[in-house]
């Protein structure tokens, strides 16, 4: 083992210094139950999909079996917390199985709610069917969305009763225990290089470093600070192409606290997360962010850029000078405006570049805060507009996207008319047909995202006992921008029950 390891292997609530992480036993689950599991997944780990409804597999990956020769490990890290330091947190529900070698790649299999930690602090350990419903149906929609992601291989019922407050108007309650299984590269965080740099421990600091270097930058070959530079480098571009996916679809995180970036660019800790559905960039999903709302759509990239500045900090022993670090997260602002003005350009299948373009965008953003716009819907709709249509046919055919449909004001409708002819000006401008211009579009624009009220339907289901709706959502976000006729009650705005908030605590 090249990674320092806690000497002590006891689940035991604990600081652990001089460690990366504490070998840890999993808890056995009473009566473990598979709910849903990816196929593709566990072939990406090198199980077949018969393999799946086996009595191994829900033993293994419920928590109930070790496998012989395997130590599970929880790992140590620290992170900042809506902007605060908050020190030592670590995986305080999750547990590292072991790391799979399939098909030249290595995956490390994590279990999610398996039971207490020397990371678990106040919590229990565990986690709900809820929230792992939530997680395991996101995370497969975002690989398939073409968005940089942990995998989720199952979730189980662990049989057992968790207790969760600030439920059901803030009443304590129980409710299903349950297990996830992610997988990713590794689970390796912002936060564990904060929490050696919060301590002064240069030694491990480094160690990680270079180990991270080594199993998952090999293309780094430079020595010295050079070395660390470029791995700050690519954590920054990795993390810049990340956030420009998260708002080309929609999806706001709702806790981008540093413990909760991945070294590799993905998107990691499903919790509060949720999907845009009327277009504001000041919504957060998470009500504990309520009054700063610092993690709000149109905020992410800024806090990506604010958490990056904080693992610069972290690295800073190791390069002991600020002007690289410095000049890498300046030019992550220049290249995130470029890339995202090139991605918005995509979504609106404008392919000449022009210097119209920017305010083409800029009005939109603007426009689409006019009247409640459903965003899924609005860009998929907007791919039917043809180059030929007037404003008030064009306006026609995007309307179903508004909220207040019936109801739109004059003020509104002028608006919509005004940004509708620099977009038909745009067009008419493009070679590329109405038809194939709307095939690329449709290559960008999901037509079907993971709604909150989707979710909230299969979970709704599943705490029955029935599993069809988890089912059936895990297979339509499959192919999210597909048109899939069969599906077509899910290409729609949220329904009104919906609108209020739907309880997402963990
Ligand atoms: P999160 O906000 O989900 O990123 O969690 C922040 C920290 O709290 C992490 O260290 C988690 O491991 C820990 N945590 C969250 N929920 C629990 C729980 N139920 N039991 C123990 N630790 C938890
Ligand atoms: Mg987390
Ligand atoms: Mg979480």
């Amino acid at each position: 083992e090249k990674l320092p390891a806690d000497p002590e292997t006891s689940n035991e609530i604990r600081q652990v210094y001089e460690a990366m992480f504490s070998y840890v036993t999993p808890k056995v689950p009473l009566h473990p139950k598979l709910v849903h599991a990816s196929a593709e997944v566990a072939q990406l780990i090198g199980l077949s999909e018969q393999s799946i409804s086996s009595d191994d597999f829900i033993a293994v990956f419920s928590g109930k079996k070790v496998l012989e020769g395997t130590k599970p490990f929880a790992m140590c890290y620290g992170g900042h917390q809506f902007g605060n330091w908050a020190g030592q947190l670590g995986d305080g529900r999750a547990i590292n199985l072991f790391e799979v070698q399939n098909q030249g790649q290595n995956l490390m299999v994590q279990l999610k709610g398996a039971g207490k930690t020397p990371y678990s602090r106040r919590g229990d350990g565990l986690a709900v069917l809820r929230s792992s419903i939530r997680e395991h149906l996101c995370s497969e929609a975002m690989y398939h969305l073409g968005v940089p992601t942990t995998r989720s291989l199952s979730v189980m019922e662990t049989g057992e009763k968790v207790l969760r407050d600030i439920l059901y108007n803030g009443n304590a309650a129980y409710e299903k225990g349950a297990v996830v299984c992610r997988v990713a590269p590794s689970f390796i965080r912002f936060g564990n290089f904060e929490i050696f740099a919060a301590r002064q421990d240069v030694k491990n600091l480094k160690l990680l470093a270079d180990f991270c270097i080594e199993t998952y930058f090999p293309s780094i070959t430079t020595t010295g600070k050079e070395r660390y530079i470029a791995f700050f480098q690519e954590i920054a571009t990795q993390t810049k192409e990340l956030l420009i996916h998260w708002q080309r679809v929609g999806f706001v995180h709702g806790v981008m606290n540093t413990d909760n970036m991945s070294i590799h660019g993905i998107t990691i800790d499903y919790g509060p997360y949720g999907w845009l559905e009327g277009y504001d960039p000041h919504w957060t999903p998470n009500t504990t962010d309520a009054q700063g709302k610092r993690y709000r759509f149109g905020n992410q990239p800024h806090i990506a850029l604010w958490n990056l500045l904080q693992l610069a900090n972290a690295l800073y022993p190791l390069i002991e000078e600020t002007q690289a670090l410095e000049r890498i997260l300046e030019q992550f602002n220049t290249d995130f405006q470029s890339d995202f003005n090139a991605m918005m350009l995509n979504k609106l299948g404008i392919t000449k570049r022009h210097k119209e373009n920017e305010n083409l965008i800029h009005q939109l953003l603007i426009t689409l805060q006019e009247t409640e716009t459903d965003m899924t819907i609005f860009y998929r709709l907007l791919a039917r507009i043809s180059k030929n249509d007037s404003e008030s046919e064009a306006l026609q055919k995007i309307k179903p996207a508004f909220y207040q449909e019936a109801e739109i004001k004059d003020s509104v409708q002028e608006t919509w008319y005004f940004w509708l002819s620099l977009y038909l000006n745009s067009l008419k401008q493009e070679t590329v047909a109405d038809a194939e211009r709307k095939r690329s579009m449709d290559l960008v624009n999901p037509k079907y995202v993971l709604r909150n009220y989707m979710a909230q339907l299969a979970i709704e289901a599943a705490e029955k006992e029935d599993y069809s709706l988890v089912d059936e959502l895990a297979e339509l976000l499959k192919r999210p921008y597909d048109e899939q006729p069969e599906y077509e009650k899910w290409f729609a705005k949220r329904p009104d029950w919906a609108r209020t908030k739907i309880g997402c605590s963990m």
